[in-house]
């Protein structure tokens, strides 16, 4: 049996000019995120590290090509194109199937409400498209309300 052990740790400070939210020199935490595959949960078989960069300023989690050591070695200019921001998979997904369905009253709309909370603190495109479908579900699902209202009005005449 594998399990996976996610761990975190704060590596330093360094300076960044934030890509999220477009602050200069602003200072930044160096984030470790270590994950142990362990068999058995007793021998470790494997360990997989990623580096990350939050901004002090707006708390987005950058992703890093470098590791600890190297981050602490390059000035905020250095790392422009190093630190960068990168949205998940699965709120591009939801982003991208909540506008595809938002012309289906009910899944639509509760698609578009999940993926706006989810994406709501991102940065970037799939933000603005879960926004964009949130409005979308709503005007298609007022249509539909007011289209069986007036349905409904013929039929009394
Ligand atoms: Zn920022």
């Amino acid at each position: 049996m594998n399990t996976v052990i996610g761990q975190e740790n704060a590596a330093g400070t360094i300076r960044i000019h934030c890509p999220a939210c477009g602050a200069r020199d602003v200072p930044a935490t160096i984030i470790e995120h270590r994950e142990h595959v362990t068999e058995f949960a007793v021998v470790t078989v494997a360990t997989h590290t990623t580096w990350w960069v939050q901004c002090s300023n707006c708390k987005a989690t950058l992703y890093s090509k470098l590791n600890g050591a190297q981050l602490e070695t390059k000035t905020a200019d250095e790392l422009v194109g190093l630190v960068y921001y990168r949205v998940s998979f699965v709120h591009q997904f939801l982003a991208i199937a909540a506008v595809a369905l938002s012309f289906t009253p009910g899944l639509g709309t509760l698609l578009a409400a999940v993926a706006w909370v989810v994406n709501r603190k991102t940065k970037g495109w799939p933000r603005k498209l879960s926004k964009l479908a949130f409005i979308m579900s709503f005007v298609f699902l007022g249509g539909l309300i007011l289209m069986a209202i007036l349905s409904e009005m013929g039929r009394r005449h």
